[in-house]
């Protein structure tokens, strides 16, 4: 018993009640230990399987929280990228013709040009909200395109796995609303630069209409082509007449063709005055060109040597043209009427008249009466083969002049190839004439036949 009682004062309190059945035979103890451990057996179970089924639904409940969280959020950046698309093709629209009415405007045809270099500005600012491209004038895409909308995420099996996919999913869901609020702001940016551009484009029509309302129709001009201007000006503010780019092209050929019809009548008047003496000839001047050819010839008293703008820029090619080692000079300048009268009758008695008009002019009908015109060093075809006939070739237009006439223009202009004939018609017309690889009466379409 003594090694009981020492049991008894140090085993834990539990324990001692176990110890209650020592003093009672053996078959009571056996009974009162499978009672005891049957019990705690079963508490504990019950224990167990409790705390592990809450843990379960603890983890469901978790993920399907995340998951409505992730949903409500994926569903706003659907939302906000269809409506970005959808701003996109208004953009896409609205970039496509202000491209468009900045191909076709002529900035000289407004009565505000700042209307036009506004509309650039604008178009540029709806490209970069609008993530665009134009490929050409009216041609424009989107560089980027809205993903497709997200599909629901499955529930994974077990515990931890729903742990973690809740995790994720919450994470996930930050990020898209983060998104969803960067695209909800772009979609604002991008309807505010299209509803500028359409507002820009507007401005440039209004600005035509003014200029064309306000614009003297030359007087020469046929009824017909007069009419057709009126109406084009009238469409400008009729959006019904057709997109803002084809209302303003219309209103540009329109006005062409008033240039052209005025053109053709002076030149109708130069021909019918060109038989006898100088009564009613004027100089002709089309497109802002003074044109002297076998068509269209000056008044005799046209003519006071070379222009002050024309030996400027001889004298600026001619330094230029020093300086890489060329020497170019003028042979033969500015040419009276009384002397092209004594110049082509001397050529017209050697060769007759059919071969000096090759290669002379008729008095009246020569550019060197103009001021505008001159021939550079040697007057022979050599000269176009000579280092400085082919560097006033490739560069006379840097400085305003082009050779008039060209190799194997003859039918055009009614000029043999004359490479050391210059004539002057600034820098911007002389290079567009020089990259058109055109003479100049094909370039301003006119003729150059005597009457
Ligand atoms: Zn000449």
């Amino acid at each position: 018993m003594a090694t009981c009682r020492t049991h008894v004062f140090t085993v834990p309190a539990l324990t001692r009640t176990t110890l209650v059945f020592m003093g009672a035979s053996r078959k009571d103890r056996a009974i009162a230990r499978r009672t005891f451990l049957g019990f705690a057996a079963v508490f504990t179970t019950a224990g167990v399987v409790g705390t592990i089924t809450t843990d379960n639904a603890k983890a469901r409940a978790a993920f399907d929280d995340a998951l409505a969280e992730w949903v409500a959020s994926a569903d706003a950046v659907d939302e906000s990228s269809a409506a970005f698309s959808a701003a996109q093709t208004e953009a896409i629209a609205a970039a496509a013709e202000a491209s468009t009415v900045i191909e076709v405007t002529n900035a000289e045809m407004l009565q505000d040009s700042a209307t036009l270099d506004t509309l650039r500005a604008s178009l540029d600012a709806l490209v970069a909200a609008g993530l665009l491209t134009i490929a050409a004038p009216g041609e424009v895409t989107a560089t980027t395109t809205a993903p497709d909308p997200r599909s629901t995420p499955d529930v994974p099996d077990g515990r931890e796995a729903q742990l973690a996919q809740a995790q994720s999913l919450t994470d996930d869901a930050a990020h898209l609303s983060e998104t969803a609020e960067t695209s909800e702001r772009s979609t604002s940016e991008l309807e505010a630069a299209t509803t500028a551009a359409l507002a820009d484009i507007d401005a440039v029509v209004a600005s035509a209409a003014a200029h064309g309302a306000a614009v003297e129709v030359p007087s020469l001009a046929s009824q017909e082509t007069k009419d057709a201007y009126a109406a084009a000006v009238a469409a400008l503010g009729d959006p019904a007449a057709g997109s803002a780019s084809q209302r303003i092209g219309a209103y540009q050929q329109s006005w062409t063709a008033v240039q052209d019809s005025q053109a053709a009548a002076e030149a109708a008047q130069a021909r019918g005055n060109s038989g006898g003496g100088d009564d009613g000839v004027q100089p002709t001047y089309i497109n802002g060109i003074l044109i002297v050819n076998k068509t269209y010839r000056l008044p005799s008293w046209y003519g006071n040597g070379l222009t002050g703008d024309t030996l400027a820029a001889f004298e600026r090619m001619r330094a230029e043209a020093a300086s890489v080692g060329h020497n170019l000079w003028i042979a033969s300048g500015f040419r009276s009427y009384a002397t092209q009268v004594k110049v082509y009758n001397s050529y017209a008695s050697r060769d007759g008249s059919a071969a000096a008009d090759r290669y002379s002019a008729r008095p009246g009908h020569s550019e060197h009466q103009s001021g505008l015109a001159f021939d550079l060093n040697t007057i022979t075809e050599a000269f176009g083969y000579t280092p400085e006939g082919q560097w006033v070739a490739a560069n006379a237009h840097r400085f305003g002049f082009i050779v008039r006439y060209p190799q194997g223009k003859e039918g055009v202009t009614g000029y043999i190839w004359e490479p050391w004939h210059l004539r002057y018609l600034g820098v911007d017309t002389a290079t567009a004439v020089y990259n058109s690889g055109l003479s100049l009466e094909e370039y301003l379409g006119i003729t150059s036949v005597y009457s």
